[in-house]
Protein backbone atom coordinates (compact mmCIF):
# COMPACT_ATOMS: atom_id res chain seq x y z
CA UNK A 1 0.00 0.00 0.00
CA UNK A 2 1.63 3.33 -0.75
CA UNK A 3 -0.13 6.69 0.55
CA UNK A 4 0.45 10.20 -1.01
CA UNK A 5 1.91 13.12 1.19
CA UNK A 6 2.00 16.70 0.53
CA UNK A 7 3.92 18.00 -2.84
CA UNK A 8 3.66 14.71 -4.32
CA UNK A 9 6.00 12.55 -2.40
CA UNK A 10 4.78 8.95 -1.90
CA UNK A 11 5.54 6.48 1.10
CA UNK A 12 4.80 3.12 2.21
CA UNK A 13 2.67 1.84 4.42
CA UNK A 14 3.91 -0.67 6.53
CA UNK A 15 2.24 -2.93 8.16
CA UNK A 16 2.76 -3.65 11.75
CA UNK A 17 2.60 -7.64 12.39
CA UNK A 18 2.45 -8.44 15.47
CA UNK A 19 1.51 -12.04 14.44
CA UNK A 20 4.84 -12.61 12.93
CA UNK A 21 7.28 -10.63 15.83
CA UNK A 22 5.03 -12.35 18.60
CA UNK A 23 5.45 -16.22 16.82
CA UNK A 24 9.28 -14.91 16.85
CA UNK A 25 9.62 -13.83 19.89
CA UNK A 26 8.20 -17.63 21.27
CA UNK A 27 10.54 -19.03 19.22
CA UNK A 28 13.57 -17.25 21.01
CA UNK A 29 11.27 -17.92 24.31
CA UNK A 30 10.99 -21.42 23.48
CA UNK A 31 14.96 -21.99 22.57
CA UNK A 32 16.04 -20.23 26.35
CA UNK A 33 13.76 -22.53 27.86
CA UNK A 34 15.75 -25.50 27.05
CA UNK A 35 18.85 -24.51 28.22
CA UNK A 36 17.01 -23.29 31.45
CA UNK A 37 17.35 -26.12 34.35
CA UNK A 38 14.18 -25.12 35.71
CA UNK A 39 10.47 -24.66 33.60
CA UNK A 40 9.19 -21.18 33.68
CA UNK A 41 5.27 -22.16 35.59
CA UNK A 42 2.41 -19.71 34.97
CA UNK A 43 -1.02 -20.52 36.57
CA UNK A 44 -4.15 -18.94 34.80
CA UNK A 45 -7.10 -18.28 37.01
CA UNK A 46 -10.66 -18.00 35.15
CA UNK A 47 -13.74 -17.25 37.36
CA UNK A 48 -17.17 -18.08 35.71
CA UNK A 49 -17.42 -18.69 32.05
CA UNK A 50 -17.66 -15.58 30.04
CA UNK A 51 -16.97 -17.09 26.46
CA UNK A 52 -14.14 -14.42 24.95
CA UNK A 53 -12.06 -15.11 28.59
CA UNK A 54 -12.47 -18.83 28.03
CA UNK A 55 -10.84 -18.10 24.50
CA UNK A 56 -8.40 -15.90 25.77
CA UNK A 57 -7.21 -18.33 28.12
CA UNK A 58 -7.24 -21.62 25.64
CA UNK A 59 -4.76 -19.27 23.88
CA UNK A 60 -2.25 -18.54 26.78
CA UNK A 61 -2.37 -22.36 27.41
CA UNK A 62 -1.22 -22.96 23.44
CA UNK A 63 1.61 -20.19 24.19
CA UNK A 64 2.64 -21.51 27.36
CA UNK A 65 3.20 -25.05 24.96
CA UNK A 66 4.83 -23.44 22.36
CA UNK A 67 7.19 -21.96 24.65
CA UNK A 68 7.76 -24.91 26.57
CA UNK A 69 6.21 -23.14 29.84
CA UNK A 70 4.77 -25.37 32.80
CA UNK A 71 0.71 -24.10 33.03
CA UNK A 72 -2.08 -24.97 35.30
CA UNK A 73 -5.40 -23.86 34.43
CA UNK A 74 -8.37 -23.15 37.10
CA UNK A 75 -11.78 -22.95 36.14
CA UNK A 76 -13.37 -21.68 39.43
CA UNK A 77 -17.35 -20.63 39.42
CA UNK A 78 -18.62 -17.65 39.18
CA UNK A 79 -20.35 -17.93 42.84
CA UNK A 80 -16.64 -18.62 44.15
CA UNK A 81 -16.02 -16.29 47.66
CA UNK A 82 -13.62 -13.97 47.53
CA UNK A 83 -11.73 -15.48 50.59
CA UNK A 84 -11.20 -18.92 48.39
CA UNK A 85 -10.21 -17.11 45.58
CA UNK A 86 -7.74 -15.54 48.17
CA UNK A 87 -6.45 -18.20 49.63
CA UNK A 88 -6.02 -20.00 46.10
CA UNK A 89 -3.83 -16.98 44.97
CA UNK A 90 -1.68 -17.26 47.95
CA UNK A 91 -1.25 -20.64 47.47
CA UNK A 92 0.39 -20.09 43.59
CA UNK A 93 2.05 -17.31 45.44
CA UNK A 94 4.33 -19.60 47.99
CA UNK A 95 4.88 -22.70 45.73
CA UNK A 96 8.17 -22.57 43.53
CA UNK A 97 7.10 -23.82 40.56
CA UNK A 98 4.46 -21.35 39.44
CA UNK A 99 6.70 -18.25 38.72
CA UNK A 100 3.81 -15.85 37.12
CA UNK A 101 -0.03 -15.95 38.57
CA UNK A 102 -3.08 -14.30 36.25
CA UNK A 103 -6.12 -13.71 37.00
CA UNK A 104 -8.51 -13.27 33.73
CA UNK A 105 -10.27 -9.92 33.31
CA UNK A 106 -12.68 -9.27 34.39
CA UNK A 107 -14.52 -10.64 37.23
CA UNK A 108 -17.82 -11.70 37.59
CA UNK A 109 -20.46 -10.34 40.20
CA UNK A 110 -19.35 -8.92 43.63
CA UNK A 111 -15.58 -9.93 43.27
CA UNK A 112 -12.76 -7.36 44.49
CA UNK A 113 -10.42 -6.77 41.62
CA UNK A 114 -8.58 -4.63 43.51
CA UNK A 115 -7.99 -6.99 46.11
CA UNK A 116 -7.44 -9.77 43.98
CA UNK A 117 -5.38 -8.38 41.61
CA UNK A 118 -3.07 -7.07 44.91
CA UNK A 119 -2.97 -10.64 46.53
CA UNK A 120 -0.69 -11.64 43.79
CA UNK A 121 2.73 -11.19 45.03
CA UNK A 122 4.34 -8.38 43.10
CA UNK A 123 7.29 -10.97 41.79
CA UNK A 124 4.63 -13.46 40.27
CA UNK A 125 2.54 -10.43 38.96
CA UNK A 126 3.03 -11.21 35.10
CA UNK A 127 0.25 -9.55 34.16
CA UNK A 128 1.54 -6.20 35.59
CA UNK A 129 -1.54 -4.72 37.08
CA UNK A 130 -0.34 -4.77 40.54
CA UNK A 131 -0.11 -1.63 42.17
CA UNK A 132 3.60 -1.97 43.34
CA UNK A 133 4.29 -2.52 39.43
CA UNK A 134 2.46 -0.01 38.43
CA UNK A 135 4.03 2.22 40.25
CA UNK A 136 7.56 1.22 39.20
CA UNK A 137 6.21 1.97 35.85
CA UNK A 138 4.90 5.11 36.48
CA UNK A 139 8.89 5.87 38.80
CA UNK A 140 10.58 4.60 35.47
CA UNK A 141 11.82 1.36 37.59
CA UNK A 142 12.41 -2.18 36.43
CA UNK A 143 9.18 -4.12 37.07
CA UNK A 144 6.18 -6.11 35.27
CA UNK A 145 4.79 -4.24 32.53
CA UNK A 146 1.36 -4.80 31.61
CA UNK A 147 1.67 -6.48 28.15
CA UNK A 148 -0.87 -4.48 25.51
CA UNK A 149 1.38 -1.79 26.04
CA UNK A 150 4.44 -3.15 26.21
CA UNK A 151 3.41 -5.38 23.07
CA UNK A 152 3.13 -2.20 21.62
CA UNK A 153 5.95 -0.25 22.34
CA UNK A 154 8.32 -3.80 21.19
CA UNK A 155 6.51 -3.37 18.10
CA UNK A 156 7.34 0.34 17.41
CA UNK A 157 10.36 -0.72 18.15
CA UNK A 158 11.30 -3.53 16.00
CA UNK A 159 10.08 -1.16 13.16
CA UNK A 160 12.19 1.54 13.99
CA UNK A 161 9.30 3.97 14.56
CA UNK A 162 10.70 7.15 16.21
CA UNK A 163 9.16 8.17 19.12
CA UNK A 164 11.52 10.59 20.36
CA UNK A 165 9.56 14.46 20.69
CA UNK A 166 6.62 13.18 18.63
CA UNK A 167 3.08 14.04 19.64
CA UNK A 168 1.82 10.58 20.90
CA UNK A 169 -2.18 11.14 21.35
CA UNK A 170 -3.64 7.88 23.73
CA UNK A 171 -7.39 7.52 22.92
CA UNK A 172 -8.30 5.46 26.36
CA UNK A 173 -7.33 5.88 29.76
CA UNK A 174 -7.57 2.58 31.13
CA UNK A 175 -5.31 0.81 33.77
CA UNK A 176 -4.35 -1.64 31.85
CA UNK A 177 -4.17 0.32 28.86
CA UNK A 178 -4.25 4.05 28.12
CA UNK A 179 -2.64 5.04 30.88
CA UNK A 180 0.60 2.75 31.15
CA UNK A 181 0.98 3.30 27.18
CA UNK A 182 1.32 6.86 27.91
CA UNK A 183 4.03 6.44 30.50
CA UNK A 184 6.24 4.58 28.44
CA UNK A 185 5.50 6.51 25.55
CA UNK A 186 6.48 9.41 27.84
CA UNK A 187 9.87 7.21 28.83
CA UNK A 188 10.18 7.69 24.96
CA UNK A 189 10.82 10.23 25.22
CA UNK A 190 7.70 11.52 23.04
CA UNK A 191 5.21 14.40 23.77
CA UNK A 192 1.80 12.60 25.33
CA UNK A 193 -1.74 13.82 25.47
CA UNK A 194 -4.38 11.32 26.66
CA UNK A 195 -7.80 11.63 25.46
CA UNK A 196 -10.69 9.79 27.03
CA UNK A 197 -14.71 10.11 26.85
CA UNK A 198 -15.24 13.86 28.50
CA UNK A 199 -12.09 15.03 26.11
CA UNK A 200 -13.22 18.13 23.83
CA UNK A 201 -12.09 18.26 20.22
CA UNK A 202 -10.92 14.66 20.16
CA UNK A 203 -10.62 15.04 16.46
CA UNK A 204 -8.26 17.77 16.45
CA UNK A 205 -6.44 16.44 18.89
CA UNK A 206 -6.14 13.30 16.75
CA UNK A 207 -4.97 15.26 13.79
CA UNK A 208 -2.13 16.56 15.46
CA UNK A 209 -0.83 12.95 16.00
CA UNK A 210 2.50 11.84 14.65
CA UNK A 211 1.56 8.78 16.79
CA UNK A 212 -2.42 7.65 17.35
CA UNK A 213 -2.41 5.17 19.57
CA UNK A 214 -6.74 4.36 20.01
CA UNK A 215 -8.00 1.48 22.65
CA UNK A 216 -11.51 2.54 22.95
CA UNK A 217 -13.72 -0.30 21.74
CA UNK A 218 -16.09 1.29 19.52
CA UNK A 219 -15.95 0.60 16.15
CA UNK A 220 -15.55 3.45 13.79
CA UNK A 221 -14.71 6.16 16.62
CA UNK A 222 -11.72 7.29 14.34
CA UNK A 223 -12.53 8.22 10.51
CA UNK A 224 -10.08 9.21 8.03
CA UNK A 225 -10.48 12.98 8.63
CA UNK A 226 -9.57 12.46 12.19
CA UNK A 227 -5.64 11.27 10.94
CA UNK A 228 -3.20 12.91 8.96
CA UNK A 229 -1.59 11.94 6.04
CA UNK A 230 1.41 9.53 7.22
CA UNK A 231 0.67 9.60 11.14
CA UNK A 232 1.05 5.75 12.85
CA UNK A 233 -1.76 4.22 14.16
CA UNK A 234 -1.89 1.69 16.61
CA UNK A 235 -5.01 0.36 16.88
CA UNK A 236 -5.59 -1.48 19.70
CA UNK A 237 -9.16 -2.17 20.29
CA UNK A 238 -10.96 -5.70 19.59
CA UNK A 239 -14.68 -4.93 18.40
CA UNK A 240 -17.12 -7.03 16.34
CA UNK A 241 -18.60 -4.79 13.19
CA UNK A 242 -22.22 -5.46 12.40
CA UNK A 243 -21.07 -8.78 10.20
CA UNK A 244 -19.09 -9.98 13.35
CA UNK A 245 -15.63 -9.58 12.36
CA UNK A 246 -12.73 -8.67 14.32
CA UNK A 247 -11.75 -4.86 13.75
CA UNK A 248 -10.33 -1.94 15.73
CA UNK A 249 -11.57 1.52 16.73
CA UNK A 250 -10.65 2.92 12.85
CA UNK A 251 -12.49 2.69 9.99
CA UNK A 252 -10.80 0.54 7.51
CA UNK A 253 -10.10 3.87 5.55
CA UNK A 254 -7.87 5.34 8.00
CA UNK A 255 -5.07 3.12 7.93
CA UNK A 256 -4.78 3.99 3.98
CA UNK A 257 -3.65 7.40 5.28
CA UNK A 258 -1.02 5.82 7.72
CA UNK A 259 2.71 5.70 7.23
CA UNK A 260 2.32 2.25 9.52
CA UNK A 261 -0.51 0.68 11.20
CA UNK A 262 -1.20 -2.29 13.05
CA UNK A 263 -3.69 -4.34 11.62
CA UNK A 264 -7.06 -5.97 13.62
CA UNK A 265 -6.90 -8.85 14.18
CA UNK A 266 -2.84 -9.45 14.00
CA UNK A 267 -1.05 -6.62 15.31
CA UNK A 268 -1.29 -5.70 18.99
CA UNK A 269 -3.30 -9.11 20.29
CA UNK A 270 -0.78 -11.08 18.96
CA UNK A 271 2.02 -9.18 21.17
CA UNK A 272 -0.01 -8.79 23.88
CA UNK A 273 0.21 -12.52 24.52
CA UNK A 274 4.48 -12.41 23.63
CA UNK A 275 5.18 -9.92 26.08
CA UNK A 276 3.09 -12.69 28.73
CA UNK A 277 5.52 -15.19 27.79
CA UNK A 278 8.15 -12.70 28.06
CA UNK A 279 7.06 -11.55 31.55
CA UNK A 280 6.36 -15.22 32.72
CA UNK A 281 10.29 -16.31 31.40
CA UNK A 282 11.67 -13.08 33.49
CA UNK A 283 9.34 -13.78 36.51
CA UNK A 284 11.49 -17.26 36.77
CA UNK A 285 14.66 -16.13 35.84
CA UNK A 286 14.38 -13.73 38.77
CA UNK A 287 13.72 -16.49 40.60
CA UNK A 288 16.66 -18.24 39.85
CA UNK A 289 19.41 -15.06 40.77
P1 LIG B 1 -11.93 0.40 28.95
O1 LIG B 1 -11.43 0.08 30.31
O2 LIG B 1 -13.38 0.27 28.67
O3 LIG B 1 -11.46 1.89 28.59
C1 LIG B 1 -11.91 2.52 27.44
C2 LIG B 1 -11.42 3.94 27.45
O4 LIG B 1 -11.96 4.61 26.32
C3 LIG B 1 -11.84 4.75 28.67
O5 LIG B 1 -10.73 5.45 29.16
C4 LIG B 1 -12.91 5.69 28.14
O6 LIG B 1 -12.92 6.96 28.75
C5 LIG B 1 -12.46 5.87 26.71
N1 LIG B 1 -13.58 6.27 25.84
C6 LIG B 1 -14.82 5.75 25.80
N2 LIG B 1 -15.56 6.37 24.87
C7 LIG B 1 -14.77 7.33 24.33
C8 LIG B 1 -14.97 8.31 23.35
N3 LIG B 1 -16.13 8.43 22.71
N4 LIG B 1 -13.93 9.11 23.05
C9 LIG B 1 -12.74 9.00 23.67
N5 LIG B 1 -12.50 8.08 24.62
C10 LIG B 1 -13.51 7.26 24.95
O7 LIG B 1 -11.21 -0.49 27.84
P2 LIG B 1 -9.75 -1.17 27.80
O8 LIG B 1 -9.72 -2.34 28.69
O9 LIG B 1 -8.70 -0.13 27.91
O10 LIG B 1 -9.77 -1.71 26.30
C11 LIG B 1 -9.94 -0.83 25.22
C12 LIG B 1 -10.03 -1.61 23.94
O11 LIG B 1 -8.83 -2.34 23.76
C13 LIG B 1 -11.15 -2.66 23.91
O12 LIG B 1 -11.62 -2.79 22.59
C14 LIG B 1 -10.43 -3.94 24.30
O13 LIG B 1 -11.07 -5.10 23.80
C15 LIG B 1 -9.11 -3.72 23.64
N6 LIG B 1 -7.99 -4.45 24.24
C16 LIG B 1 -7.19 -5.10 23.41
C17 LIG B 1 -6.10 -5.77 23.89
C18 LIG B 1 -5.21 -6.47 22.93
O14 LIG B 1 -4.40 -7.28 23.34
N7 LIG B 1 -5.29 -6.13 21.66
C19 LIG B 1 -5.83 -5.80 25.26
C20 LIG B 1 -6.66 -5.07 26.11
C21 LIG B 1 -7.75 -4.39 25.59
P3 LIG B 1 -13.34 7.17 30.31
O15 LIG B 1 -12.14 6.76 31.09
O16 LIG B 1 -13.62 8.63 30.39
O17 LIG B 1 -14.53 6.30 30.55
Amino acid sequence: MWIVLQRGMQIMTIRLDGKALAAKRKKEIACKVKALSVKPGLAVLLVGEDPASRIYVNSKRKDCEECGFYSEEYTLPAEIQETALLDLIRELGAREDIHGILVQLPLPGELNEKRILEAIPPEKDVDGFHAANMGRLMLGQEGFLPCTPAGVMELLEEHQIELEGKHCVVVGRSNIVGKPMALLLLQRNATVTICHSRTRGLETLCRQADVLVTAVGRVGLITPEMVRDGAVIVDVAMNRNAEGKLCGDCLPEVYEKASAFTPVPGGVGPMTRAVLMENTMKACLMRQK
